[in-house]
């Protein structure tokens, strides 16, 4: 199989700007004595309440016999239940870091964790040391910050975490459809590369190269090993967060997403922000790209097929043999269902009616992004 960075860490820890990078069997026992080295004697951990009795708990004890003064958040939920990266939850940690003079946060959780640890850190102006829980996103090691502020998603530039600890004895007890939902974010690959190009062509967006390898790269290892991350086994986990840590360090290499997150995204995003209008539960951010995914595929690949259906591009023939290069919708969905994801809109729960609406609007979400998408609704008037 193709090598990833893990046998690079130097140098992609480099790139993420990260001290250390831990991916490995009880990595978590690394963390005490990375923050010894550095000298930290405050420190806040922030979690959920379900990856406090993951990892936090035992971290704190951990952290209070080595004598340094540590302190955990429990991020609260809002109204449906959820853990949100809002105003209220970056508020609730940062009162905590202030009170205890925090010198580092560590961030024992998923994407929504890390965003809230993330921001906070950045405005306390401390680091933030990362402790994923489960191979959820490509996020982690990600320098954006994505919000909600009053029901708005939106990416604040933030910082990386100084140091990783991937613990996969920790990421082998998440559940199936944490890991079913890292496929999807990688899945999304196919269609937010598939934009990139588009907006390169024909759009001068700027491009490199190293960037979209990486990607590939990272896409085409969770695609040759798809039967270990069904099953979640030990190989398959590292596979796993492997590819979406080396996605992150292809955005930071590039400085922006546009190798990560295209039209895919898009919809997703949307669909949040409309979960979040009308105070529905949020349904896992890779569960909804990969489904949105494939309903890109689906249409980019009808538009391809119609005839003049690629007319409103300047280079329809370059579109063209990009599109066919993807593989068709059913093998996008039959990939989600082989990891035992949503496949479709149906299984997600997304009604057709915002399917629709999303398709003519979501280009809306990221007004900075020429995808695909956004030419075809400029180019029937839904502009
Ligand atoms: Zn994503």
């Amino acid at each position: 199989m193709a090598s990833l960075l893990w046998n690079r860490e130097t140098e992609s820890s480099r790139l993420a700007g990260m001290d250390c990078l831990h991916i490995e069997d009880d990595a978590l026992m690394r963390l005490l004595p990375y923050i010894g080295n550095k000298g930290y004697t405050k420190i806040i951990i922030a979690a959920d309440a379900i990856t406090s009795a993951l990892a936090g708990n035992v971290l704190l004890e951990k952290l209070s016999k080595a004598g340094i003064a540590a302190y955990e958040t429990i991020i609260k939920p809002n109204s449906c239940g959820d853990v949100v990266a809002d105003e209220a939850s970056v508020i609730q940690l940062l009162l905590d870091v202030q009170q205890l003079e925090a010198e580092a946060v560590v961030a024992v959780g998923t994407g929504t964790l890390h965003d809230i640890t993330r921001y906070t850190a950045y405005t306390a102006g401390i680091p933030f040391i990362s402790v994923p829980t489960a191979p959820t996103v490509d996020g982690f090691n990600s320098k954006g910050a994505p919000l909600l502020l009053r029901g708005d998603k939106i990416t604040i530039a933030a910082k990386g975490p100084s140091a990783m600890f991937v613990d996969l004895t920790l990421l082998q007890q998440a559940p199936a459809q944490l890991i079913a939902a890292g496929f999807g974010d990688m899945i999304g690959k196919y269609t937010s590369l598939l934009d990139w190009h588009f907006g390169v062509n024909e759009h001068n967006e700027p491009f490199l190269q190293s960037t979209a390898d990486l990607t590939i790269e990272a896409l085409q290892a969770c695609l040759e090993r798809v039967q270990d991350i069904a099953a979640g086994t030990r190989d398959g986990v590292k596979v796993l967060i492997e590819a979406l840590i080396q996605s992150g360090v292809a955005m930071l290499q590039f400085g922006q997403s546009h190798s990560a997150s295209g039209s895919e995204h898009h919809l997703s995003h949307y669909w949040e922000m409309e979960y979040i209008r009308i105070n529905r539960r949020q349904l896992l951010h890779g569960a909804k790209v990969g489904v949105a995914c494939a309903e890109m595929i689906k249409l980019y690949k009808q538009l391809a097929v119609q005839d003049g259906g690629l007319d409103f591009v300047r280079d329809p023939h370059t579109l063209r043999k990009l599109i066919e290069q993807l593989p068709d919708e059913d093998e996008i969905r039959s990939l989600l269902k082989q990891v035992g994801g949503p496949a479709s809109v149906e299984e997600l729960g997304i009604s057709d009616e915002l399917l629709q609406r999303s398709l003519r609007e979501a280009h809306h979400v990221r007004p900075n992004r020429y995808t695909i998408l956004r030419a075809y609704n400029e180019a029937r008037g839904l502009g």
